[in-house]
């Protein structure tokens, strides 16, 4: 026998007994996205390597250590690992700033990273997310971060933190990247690699440290003093104000974590995040917040904007399992010619219909139908003499008579 081929590290089929709550994110995204007027937006999954380099940017974990890169016809090419880069790419590409604003956009799809895989972490996984183009003001904020939360409450997720948190902008940031440096640099050596890498190039990164000893650092008196200070701008301190008054009004409980800066370089002002108590220590369901530079640092116009992203993978291990939906009909028959007829035309007007393409005995067949349909549709010598079928209810075994062209109101569909 031939060597057996895999899958690959870190990606998985979707098989078919878990499509079904695929659908129900896809379906509920569109349905929850569109009721507060957004789009949906699809990029390509691959792109310029530059875009990432200079859209997420090249202090990050994904632009340094995950992003998959290859080379075609000497260009340099990356699969996505996020799809705010594109989005804004084609924003920008696509003239989108003519748009009366704000432009409203959503997404679903794969993105990629080089990952360590273990629970919560493929290398391969599916993000849902937003993107929003135009508005300044702290409403936006909210827009997004009441989108998300609707959103999960829609699909029924319970014990879900949001946390919130100021980056300033890029002039009061300075001041405060400087103060936290000086008030850590007598813990330098005893920072984790990562960490002394970030510490020159990102040091705000440094706050997003999992690793235990770098935590401990941060609760140290004086270096929390300078983390929990209120470092930023009037104007800054005020957008976080508003943002905060908006969401107490839309009574969305939410907690202020002074640590929360997120691993991309390109948010200023709010971020956030969602997290979920009943996943592991891959928690973060959604991740999200303010970039108001990208779109400029990508070449278009001036442009503020606000957005989220979600694992699809962390939300479906937070569902109840679905049960695999049992096809509408089963034609049940011995005459292959009018089985073949009636399973079309049930078909053609919606329902769907299954049938042995095998010819099985007429008990089989009803075994058969009782196992995969709601309804038996029969058609037995008694039937095709009369010019009409039999449907029996599989849950309820009441069976009638009727015309073909009544099977349509009979049918109840799930
Ligand atoms: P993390 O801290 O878990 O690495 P991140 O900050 O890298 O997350 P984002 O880039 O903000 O994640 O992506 C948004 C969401 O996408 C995350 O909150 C998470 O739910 C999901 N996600 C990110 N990376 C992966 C991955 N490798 N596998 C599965 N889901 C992922
Ligand atoms: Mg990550």
């Amino acid at each position: 026998m031939a060597n057996k081929i895999t899958v690959q590290k870190g990606t998985k089929d979707i098989l078919p007994a878990d499509i079904d709550s695929w659908h129900f994110l896809e379906e509920t995204a569109n349905r929850v996205f569109t009721a507060s007027a957004f789009s949906e937006i699809r990029t390509p999954i691959f792109e310029a390597t530059e875009l990432f380099a200079r859209g997420v940017g090249d202090t990050t974990d994904i632009v340094n250590k995950e992003m998959y890169t290859f080379e075609k016809s000497e260009r340099s090419l990356t699969l996505r690992p996020e799809n705010t880069a594109g989005v804004v790419r084609s924003y920008i590409e696509n003239g989108m700033h003519r748009l009366p604003a704000p432009v409203k956009l959503w997404y679903k799809g794969p993105m990629f990273r080089y990952e360590r895989p273990q629970a919560g972490r493929q290398r391969q996984f599916h993000q849902v997310g937003v993107e929003m183009f135009g508005i300044s003001q702290p409403q936006g904020d909210v827009e997004i971060i009441s989108l998300a939360v609707n959103y999960l409450k829609a699909i029924g997720l319970k014990d879900l933190d949001v946390e919130i948190n100021t980056l300033g902008c890029p002039k009061c940031r300075e001041e405060y990247k400087t103060k936290l440096k000086e008030v850590l640099k007598p813990y330098l050596n005893d920072l984790c690699e990562d960490c002394q890498r970030r510490y020159e190039k990102n040091p705000l990164r440094l706050l997003d440290c999992k690793v235990e000893d770098c935590k401990s650092i941060y609760e140290k008196p004086e270096v929390k003093e300078v983390i929990t200070s209120d470092f930023v701008c009037p104007e800054c301190h005020e957008h976080f104000e508003k943002v905060k008054e908006y969401l107490n009004l839309l009574d969305i409980k939410y907690t202020v974590n002074k640590l929360l800066v997120r691993g991309l370089d390109y948010y200023n002002r709010t971020v956030f995040e969602i997290k979920s108590n009943n996943l592991g220590s891959q928690n973060a369901v959604c991740g999200g917040g303010r970039y108001d530079s990208l779109v400029k640092n990508l070449g278009g116009e001036d442009t503020p904007a606000v957005g989220f992203a979600m694992g699809m993978e962390r939300l479906i291990s937070l569902l109840p399992e679905q049960k695999h939906k049992k096809t509408d009909a089963y034609v049940v028959s011995d005459n292959v010619n009018e089985a073949i007829k009636l399973v079309n035309y049930l078909r053609n007007v919606g329902i769907s219909t299954d049938y042995d393409m095998t010819c099985k005995k007429f008990t089989k067949q009803l075994e058969k139908a009782s196992k995969v349909a709601n309804y038996a549709v029969i058609l037995g010598e008694d039937e095709i003499k009369q010019g009409k079928v039999s449907v029996k209810n599989l849950i309820n075994s009441v069976q009638v008579l009727v015309n073909r062209d009544e099977l349509g109101n009979i049918i109840e569909r799930f």
